[in-house]
C-alpha cells in the first residue's frame, strides 16, 4: 500500500472503509467541543452504546422478577454465560466448547497454572518474556512459590538482544530447546504489553510441544486485536481480559481458552467450584465434583452478569464486523501511523515491529528528548495516547472506532510540537 501524507489521502481512506459506520456504536470522548483522537483501546476499549441497554435488561428483569430472573429472565441468568460462548470462540479462533467467560484475568491466570503448571523435580520451569505484564510476573514468581521453588531459579526471561528492543522468533524457540530437559511451560503475552509485539504463537506452540512443556498465552493485548487461530495452533490454555480491545468495561469480565484435547479429562487437576459441575445434577447440592466438559467445567462462581452483559453487547458488535475484517483494516490503519511517524525519525524511534505480522494495533514510541513534554503536548491538543515509564509512549489506532484522518491528524501535532521545540 502506497500512503501519502495528505488529508485528501486519509478522507478517501476513510471514504472506502467498510467498517467506517462502526465508529457510531461507539461513544467517543470531547475534548473542547470536539472528539478526542483516542488513541488509548489498547488500555480501556471504549464504550459501545449498547451498553447500557443490556444492564438495564438485566436490572429490569432483576426488579421485576428477583431470583426467578435465573430461569425466566430474558437472557436467564442461570445459563448465561453460554450466550457469550460462541462469539468469543470466534474473536479467539477457537471452538465453543473451548471457551468460557468467566472471573478477571489475573484469578484465570492462576487457575489455568493449576491446571498446567505441575512442576516435577526435573521439570519445572516456567518461561516468559521480560518485562511481561506485572501481573503476569507476579502471578508466575507466586506459582513458583506456591511448589516450594525459587522464582529466581524457576523463571526463565526472554530477553532482547543487546541493542534491540523486541524477541526474535528464532531466540525464542533456542531458548526453549536449550531448556527442553527443565522446561514445564512457556508462559507469555500474544502480544507485549509495552513493546507492541506480537509473537509466533503457532511456532512456539510446536516448540515447545516438541519438548515436552505446556504452553498457555496471556492474551490481553491481542484478544479483539489479531486474528488469532488458537484452537488451530494448539497452544493448551490461553486467557485475556475484556476491556481493552474488547471494549467491555473497567474491570470487565475475563476469557479462558483450554484446548480440546484436555476439554474431557476429569482428571486433569483443577481448583473447582459449583459452576464448573455437571450442569444437569448442580442443583441437587451433592458432594463429589464432577466436572463439565470443555472449559465451562473450570468454572467457579455463578455468571457476573452486569460485566457480562456488557460484554455480550461488545461482542454482538465484534461479531457483526468481524475479526478478519478489523484485522485487515488494523493492518492498513496501523501501517499509516507507522509511515507518518517515519517522517520524525530525527525526534523518535517505534520500538513495535514494522512487519504486520508482528505487530496488532498498538505502535510504541521512544521519542529521544522530553517524551513527557510530548505526551502532555498532545493530550492537551486533544490527542490521548498513554504514557508507560520510564519513556514510553504507546499509541494504538482501533479498527472499529479510529479513522485515518485522525492518524494524519497526529502527523500535524507532532510537526508542530517539534517545529516549536
Ligand atoms: C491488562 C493486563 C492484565 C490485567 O489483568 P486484570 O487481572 O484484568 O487486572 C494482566 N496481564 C496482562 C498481560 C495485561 O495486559
Amino acid at each position: 500500500m502506497l500512503f501519502l501524507n495528505e488529508l485528501s489521502f486519509a478522507k478517501e481512506m476513510d471514504e472506502k472503509d467498510e467498517l467506517k459506520p462502526f465508529r457510531s456504536k461507539f461513544y467517543i470522548p470531547q475534548h473542547n467541543g470536539k472528539d478526542q483522537i483516542y488513541l488509548c483501546g489498547n488500555s480501556l476499549g471504549l464504550q459501545p452504546k449498547s451498553a447500557k441497554d443490556a444492564i438495564d435488561q438485566e436490572l429490569k428483569d432483576w426488579a421485576e422478577l428477583g431470583v426467578e430472573g435465573h430461569f425466566r429472565g430474558k437472557n436467564p441468568w442461570m445459563y448465561y454465560h453460554h450466550f457469550l460462548t460462541e462469539k468469543a470462540a470466534r474473536v479467539v479462533g477457537a471452538l465453543p466448547k473451548e471457551v468460557v467467560i468467566m472471573n478477571n484475568l489475573t484469578a484465570n491466570l492462576h487457575l489455568m497454572m493449576v491446571s498446567f503448571y505441575k512442576p516435577t523435580k526435573e521439570r519445572y520451569k516456567i518461561m516468559m518474556e521480560v518485562s511481561a505484564f506485572p501481573s503476569d510476573q507476579y502471578a508466575m514468581e507466586t506459582q513458583a512459590r506456591f511448589h516450594g521453588l525459587n522464582p529466581d531459579d524457576a523463571i526463565i526471561e526472554l530477553k532482547p538482544r543487546e541493542g534491540e528492543s523486541t524477541l526474535r522468533t528464532e531466540d525464542i524457540l533456542a531458548k526453549i530447546e536449550e531448556n527442553k530437559e527443565s522446561l514445564a511451560i512457556v508462559m507469555m503475552g500474544g502480544v507485549n504489553y509495552l513493546t507492541g509485539q506480537a509473537f509466533d504463537m503457532k511456532s512456539i506452540t510446536e516448540k515447545a510441544h516438541a519438548v515436552g512443556a505446556n504452553v498457555g498465552f496471556d492474551l490481553a493485548h491481542a484478544a479483539g486485536n489479531l486474528n488469532l487461530k488458537l484452537h488451530e495452533w494448539g497452544p493448551d490454555f490461553a486467557v485475556w481480559c475484556s476491556y481493552k480491545y474488547l471494549n467491555s468495561g473497567p474491570g470487565g469480565t475475563s476469557g479462558v481458552f483450554v484446548h480440546e484435547r484436555h476439554a474431557n479429562n476429569p482428571d486433569l487437576v483443577r481448583f473447582a467450584g459449583w459452576w464448573g459441575h455437571e450442569e444437569s445434577s448442580r442443583f441437587q447440592m451433592k458432594k463429589g465434583f464432577i466436572p463439565m466438559e470443555g472449559a465451562v467445567g473450570w468454572q467457579l462462581s455463578n455468571a457476573q452478569i452486569f460485566p457480562m452483559a456488557i460484554h455480550k453487547a461488545s461482542l454482538e458488535i465484534f461479531d457483526e464486523a468481524g475479526i478478519e475484517n478489523l484485522s485487515k483494516k488494523s493492518e492498513l490503519l496501523t501501517g499509516y501511523l507507522y509511515f507518518i511517524l517515519a517522517d520524525f525519525k530525527e525526534h523518535l524511534n517505534v520500538i513495535t515491529p514494522e512487519t504486520a505480522a508482528d505487530r496488532g494495533c498498538q505502535l510504541s514510541i521512544i521519542v529521544k528528548e522530553d517524551g513527557k513534554k510530548l505526551f502532555d503536548y498532545l493530550e492537551s491538543n486533544g490527542i490521548l495516547p498513554d504514557w508507560r515509564e520510564p519513556n514510553v509512549i504507546r499509541m494504538s489506532p482501533i479498527p472499529l472506532y479510529n479513522t485515518f484522518e485522525e492518524v494524519y491528524e497526529i502527523g500535524v501535532a507532532l510537526k508542530s510540537f517539534f517545529e516549536n521545540k
